[in-house]
């Protein structure tokens, strides 16, 4: 198992050694090995994603990500910023499935914004596809309208497409994925309006045939946002294109409380995989041990699940953090009177201990 471990920047820096201490502790056989990346890589070398990290993490089977950026960047020129070290992983390792998981513990209820008998039990799979839509679609651009009413005008325009391949192997992703929890998917799309929503809703139809123990259902991606908060838990799987995914996996991540509990894993076809938390370097806290460790050492429960089918040790790493949640243990951001404020090293003891 070699994993290649990119902290990145802020926070970053202090969850991913708790992660790291996890992973260890678990006596198997893996080998670990640290790189810069983002703000951290441009300081030494000018180059937010190195070519060593770079090669690090295509040699690697997993990639375990803590967070990248922070204000210091911001003035960059968008090539050298610490988000193009993300972008530019996720292209040349072709991460085109992005799974977010949105858990409610029983113990952290009353963190979410609705009501706990709403959320209460939440366990909800927003996969989202990474690599193709709008967001990678050409042409595009901002140019000068030539004819009708506004003509002389700049408009700004993007191309929506998807490929039925494109389609399939995210819906693989999504039946394999949903096999293995509630056995039912439902597909997002905009299929009313949208042509590129058309096929995709045809060839999901067609894959979720050579998945008949799967309840297969497709919704609106309007109605979906809607029902999410009306009542998620009708929800096992959701598999969206990369716009309606992007919009959708954080609202879901919402209905947890905390930002400081979601993981994530983006895997190709090979399964190599990058597991990061959802949140960024949170610069507002960063050095100052106060971040939440548990959505990097459940991402590091995700890497051994997907990336090496080490599923045991991955329930092991996710009943460990159960109990520390039901010991009482919190973070500042999850803290609620009688509970028991604990730092980011000392959440990563209890962690230790409960495993
Ligand atoms: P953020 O996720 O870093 O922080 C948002 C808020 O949540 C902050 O108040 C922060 O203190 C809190 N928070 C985040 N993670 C937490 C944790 N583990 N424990 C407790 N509290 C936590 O988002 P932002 O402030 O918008 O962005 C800060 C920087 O991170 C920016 O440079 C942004 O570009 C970058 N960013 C990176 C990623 C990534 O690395 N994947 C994702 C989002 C943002």
């Amino acid at each position: 198992m070699k994993i290649a471990v990119l902290p990145g920047d802020g926070i970053g820096q202090e969850i991913t050694v708790q992660s790291v201490r996890v992973l260890k502790a678990l006596g198997l056989s893996m080998e670990l090995e640290e790189a810069p990346v983002g703000g951290a890589a441009y300081d030494i070398s000018g180059d937010p994603l190195p070519e060593a990290t770079l090669k690090l993490a295509k040699a690697s089977e997993a990639i375990l990500f803590g967070s990248i950026g922070g204000p210091q960047y911001d003035t960059l020129p968008r090539a050298k910023r610490p988000e193009q070290a993300l972008l530019g992983l996720r292209k040349q390792l072709n991460l085109f499935a992005n799974l977010r998981p949105s858990i409610v513990y029983p113990e952290l209820v009353n963190a979410s914004t609705l009501k706990p008998e709403v959320v209460s039990g939440l366990d909800v799979l927003i996969l989202r596809e990474l690599t193709g839509d709008i967001y990678f679609g050409q042409p595009r651009g901002i140019r000068t309208v030539e004819k009708g009413p506004w003509a002389g005008q700049r408009e700004g325009f993007d191309t929506m497409h998807y490929a039925e391949g494109e389609v399939r192997r995210i819906m693989h992703v999504g039946f394999i994925a949903a096999r293995k929890r509630g056995k039912k998917l439902c597909s997002v799309d905009k299929s009313n309006v949208l042509e590129t929503s058309q096929l995709w809703r045809d060839v999901a139809t067609e894959v979720a045939k050579e998945y008949a123990d799967v309840e297969f259902s497709s919704m609106y991606v309007d109605n979906a946002a809607m029902q999410l908060v009306r009542n998620p838990k009708q929800f096992d799987v959701i598999v969206t294109g990369n716009i309606f995914g992007d919009i959708l996996s954080d609202e879901a991540s919402m209905l947890t409380g905390s930002i400081g509990m979601q993981p994530s894993a983006s895997l190709n076809e090979s399964r190599q995989g990058l597991y990061e938390p959802i949140h960024g370097s949170a610069p507002d806290i960063a050095g100052k041990n106060i971040a939440n460790p548990l959505a990097s050492i459940l991402s590091a429960a995700m890497l051994l699940r997907y990336s090496f089918d080490q599923e045991e040790a991955a329930v092991k790493i996710e009943k460990a953090v159960r109990k520390v949640l039901k010991d009482g243990l919190r973070t500042a951001d999850i803290y609620e009177t009688g509970t028991t404020k604990v730092g980011t090293k000392e959440m990563g003891d209890a962690v230790l201990k409960a495993l």
